[in-house]
């Protein structure tokens, strides 16, 4: 993709497909907070999101999760669990198939991302009829190199 005004029309153009072929109804709500999501570079929560959409246009928080739910089955953004209280976003690369991996430090909360290609390669060819997956991510917990070094 060029850039991201480009990529924005391709990942509208492929939600409102989706939001079709559910068979749910399309609304200019939806639509605002992808275009949203757009405006952001890096990871983000559901709440921020909220505070940051409601200056502008009221939409509830409930419809701010379920459209983010939607979002990610329709592999747009990415759910991240960095830790049980901080639950974070991102939006995908739109024509990219590379799975990012994350090294999380438990001491300073530092996300790095990293791609393996062989990885993520073995993880989508396994195949199961009990589950349909979207996407697939993998957290590495540990500390990193600074606080390492800041703690001998
Ligand atoms: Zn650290």
């Amino acid at each position: 993709m060029k850039n991201i005004e480009d990529e924005k029309k391709v990942a509208i153009e492929r939600f409102n497909l989706f939001i079709k072929q559910k068979k749910m109804r399309q609304t200019s709500e939806r639509v605002f907070i992808l275009d949203k999501i757009y405006t952001i570079s890096s990871f983000f929560d559901a709440q921020t999101l909220y505070e940051q959409i409601n200056q502008e246009m009221h939409i509830s928080l409930a419809t701010i999760y379920s459209t983010l739910n939607l979002l990610q089955e329709c592999n747009l953004i990415i759910r991240h669990n960095f830790n049980t209280n901080n639950i974070k976003y991102e939006k995908l690369p739109i024509g990219k198939a590379t799975n990012y991996y994350y090294r999380v430090c438990v001491k300073c909360n530092t996300v790095k991302a990293f791609a393996d290609s062989k990885l993520s390669r073995s993880i989508s060819l396994r195949k199961s009829n009990a589950f349909s997956t979207f996407n697939h991510t993998l957290y590495l917990y540990g500390i990193c190199k600074k606080c390492k070094e800041n703690n001998q």
